[in-house]
């Protein structure tokens, strides 16, 4: 029989196990560990590679990490934690007006985002399709009302400004209907949801 080994270290560098039952775009993970309130912490990070400053181009030079946190969807019942080791980086480039970067990926989170950008659709379609609450949402994220709230707050207002567009539209093909008759029950949920925060914060 042989050892039980971790299957990381069985595969390489990089799990594909363990990267698939994870899914976030581009990125790895490293480590799983359950932490002491039974939430799963999972470490990620990109593989290295090349990066142009965003400004100017010029390969840049790698200047450490920084380890940022965000709340993910629940996996296997539980609340999730990812860390993503995030690359810093340093533009030689004398003219350049940005000195130092931070790995960004608006895929996986907003740039200062609390919830990953898969929790914020977790999130939303929990309220939209399952008539979740936002306080059920936050106990199962295992994170503060706020948080939720703030989060996809500017995602609902969007589909909200969304909706405005269909305002001045006479005539709809079937297709256009479906659209606008699921951006009209939106609205009214942001509606719903602009109220309960006031009663909340109340
Ligand atoms: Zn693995
Ligand atoms: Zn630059």
């Amino acid at each position: 029989m042989p050892e039980p080994t971790l299957c990381c270290r069985m595969c390489g560098d990089y799990c594909d196990r363990c990267d698939l039952l994870v899914k976030l775009p581009g990125l790895h993970v490293i480590a799983v560990e359950r932490d002491g309130r039974d939430r799963l912490v999972v470490t990620v990070e990109s593989a290295p590679g090349p990066m142009g400053c965003r400004s100017c181009g010029v390969v840049a030079h790698g200047h450490g990490r920084v380890n940022v946190r965000l709340v993910d969807a629940p996996a296997f019942g539980r609340p999730v934690r990812i860390v993503w080791r995030k690359r810093r980086w340093l533009c030689p480039e004398p003219a350049c007006e940005v000195i130092s970067f931070i790995e960004q990926d608006e895929q996986v989170a907003a740039p200062r985002g609390l919830l990953t950008a898969r929790a914020c659709r977790w999130a939303i379609e929990q309220i939209r399709r399952e008539h979740a609450s936002v306080n059920g949402i936050r106990r199962q994220l295992g994170t503060g009302w706020r948080t939720v709230w703030d989060s996809i707050k500017p995602l609902l207002q969007a589909a909200d400004d969304d909706e405005a567009r269909f305002a001045g539209v006479a005539v709809l093909g079937v297709d256009e209907h479906v659209v606008r008759h699921e951006a009209l029950l939106f609205r009214m949920e942001v509606r719903d949801l602009h109220r309960l925060a006031v009663a909340a914060a109340g």
